[in-house]
């Protein structure tokens, strides 16, 4: 099977295998993602960021009483810049070349 139809996706297509199209950059020296306040997070009853970010970058992490940040992760969907009730998190764009890499077609 010629490699443009391995990658297709199909309609429907679970997360697990739309990522499959998907390559990661990491800057492994500073994360475009930071969570500004841990005692704000400490304080967030619901914790949206662990349900709404489509790759789980937010985990809440009960013995440290705090939110880890799989940055590696982010797909750069932005959900994290409106969904936060306390505009606890930074966001901003990986510096070029790092980041999200998306293979069409
Ligand atoms: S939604 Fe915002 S304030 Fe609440 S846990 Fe996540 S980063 Fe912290
Ligand atoms: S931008 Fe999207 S994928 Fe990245 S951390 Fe925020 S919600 Fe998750």
């Amino acid at each position: 099977m010629a490699e443009e139809d391995v990658n297709q996706v199909t309609p429907g297509a679970r997360v697990e295998e739309k990522l499959y199209n998907v390559r990661f950059k990491t800057d492994e020296d500073r994360s475009h993602l930071i969570v500004l306040d841990n005692q704000l997070c400490n304080r967030c009853v619901d914790k949206p960021c662990t349900v709404f970010c489509p790759v789980t970058v937010y985990k809440w992490e009960n013995g440290e009483h705090k939110i880890s940040v799989s940055y590696e992760k982010c797909v750069e969907c932005g959900a994290c810049r409106i969904g936060c009730p306390y505009f606890n998190i930074e966001w901003k764009y990986p510096k070029g070349g790092f980041g999200v890499q998306y293979k069409f077609g």
